[in-house]
């Protein structure tokens, strides 16, 4: 057996992700040494539907403010503040937010925040190193990961390896609950026709609830096109994501009429999405999962990036506390948990509930979105309290 390259680092962060990436810029002159190993290179895709909340400039400012200035100079994406609500009764209507996301391909989003992580001093990616263990030995406060080759040692190990990772898998084991996954599925198409100016739609068809059919713009005329639903209703509805996906371009008759000329780019690809409407283990001895890993996805809209990059900066600072206080415990980590589900748990609860009522009841979102389409004072509440 040939002999393994043994490395020696402070933190170990394992997937370079939003969720990696950010984890590592948090610890950007930390003084600490910081691994991240990540199985892919880059540039690389993750299938997703490449919307990317409005708040990850703060996100990034709160870090460094050069970070937010990088952001404003990364040109691959295209502006959305409006987002459009159709209803299976083809009825629709649009709310304005105050600030602006933005949708940008994946392979373009992801190496924007890999270069920016992989230029600090302290900061040393490892491409093409797919994790296959970690051990946690608390009482000598030592974690070892261990790619095909190499051991990386160090004295915390940072899960951002996604949602089937293996960090979680090998340390915590959080089981799969249907009610709390999504399955969905996207494909990149041009040409598609009445993409209106800086919005993104949403669009509730017949037979896939709860979950939802989106076109997302991209630059160059391109659209990320696909649909998502949970999958406990996939399962119990014996539901096939990529038949509804071509039936929708095809048959659904006000967005047949959109894609008549539009053409495919690559693949229709699929991925799983776990959802942040249950709490899971995310941190204990030497040890924190961010983002996917951590089940952190938004139940109702599927958003994950932003939380993945909001959990990787809390991991991050956590980090360098337990370094500056000497302290790996799990007590200590739980500092972290509570910063991410201060953040996120009462609006991933209260989207569930909205998730759970609307999925159970058509009529009810038709109903609503009639009513927000004719009456202003209801859409201005409604955006009031999305806003
Ligand atoms: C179809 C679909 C549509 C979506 N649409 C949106 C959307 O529009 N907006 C939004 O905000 N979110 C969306 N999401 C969710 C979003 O994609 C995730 O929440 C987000 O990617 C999470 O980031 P992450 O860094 O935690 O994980 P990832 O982005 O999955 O990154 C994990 C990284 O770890 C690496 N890795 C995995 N295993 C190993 C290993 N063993 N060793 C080393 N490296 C490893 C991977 O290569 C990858 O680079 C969507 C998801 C899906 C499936």
């Amino acid at each position: 057996m040939s002999e393994r390259n043994e490395k020696l680092f402070d933190v170990i962060i394992c997937g370079g992700g939003p969720a990696g990436s950010t984890c590592a810029l948090a610890l950007a002159d930390s003084g600490l040494k910081v691994a991240v190993i990540e199985k892919q290179k880059f540039p690389r895709d993750k299938v997703c539907g490449d919307a990317i909340a409005a708040y990850v400039h703060k996100v990034l400012n709160t870090i460094n403010p050069k970070f937010k200035d990088a952001l404003s100079e990364f040109k691959e994406k295209v502006m959305v503040d409006t987002c459009r609500i159709v209803a299976p009764n083809a009825n629709a209507f649009d709310i304005t937010f105050s600030q602006s996301g933005f949708i940008s391909t994946r392979v373009s989003w992801d190496n924007f925040l890999y270069e920016l992580a992989s230029v600090q001093n302290n900061i040393t990616y490892f491409l093409n190193h797919a994790v296959t263990e970690v051990i946690i030995d608390s009482t000598k406060c030592e974690t070892i990961v261990q790619t095909e080759h190499t051991s990386f040692k160090g004295k915390i190990v940072i899960g951002c390896d996604g949602a089937h990772s293996i960090i979680n898998k090998k340390i915590v084991g959080t089981k799969p609950d249907l009610n709390h996954y999504s399955g969905a599925v996207r494909a990149y198409y041009k040409n598609v026709t009445g993409i209106p100016d800086r919005t993104f739609e949403l669009h509730f068809i017949k037979g896939l609830s709860p979950g939802y059919f989106w076109i997302f713009p991209l630059k160059d005329n391109l659209a990320n096109v696909g649909l998502g639903a949970l999958s406990a209703s996939i399962s119990k509805q014996k539901l096939n994501l990529r038949k509804i996906f071509e039936d929708a371009i095809h048959n659904v008759s006000y967005l047949k009429e959109r894609f008549k000329d539009a053409e495919q780019i690559g693949q229709l690809e699929g991925f799983g999405l776990p959802l942040g409407s249950r709490k899971v283990v995310m941190s204990g001895d030497n040890f924190m999962l961010c983002g996917d890993a951590a089940s952190l996805i938004d139940p109702l809209s599927g958003e994950g990036i932003g939380q993945a990059m909001v959990s990787g900066r809390y991991a991050g600072w956590q980090a360098k506390k337990c370094f500056d206080q000497n302290n790996f415990t799990g007590t200590f980590m739980k500092q972290y948990d509570k910063l991410v589900y201060d953040k996120f748990w009462a609006r991933h609860r209260k989207n569930y509930l909205i998730q759970q009522m609307i999925g159970k009841r058509e009529w009810l979102l038709n109903g609503v979105v009639n009513l927000t389409s004719r009456n202003r004072f209801i859409k201005d509440l409604l955006m009031r309290a999305l806003n």
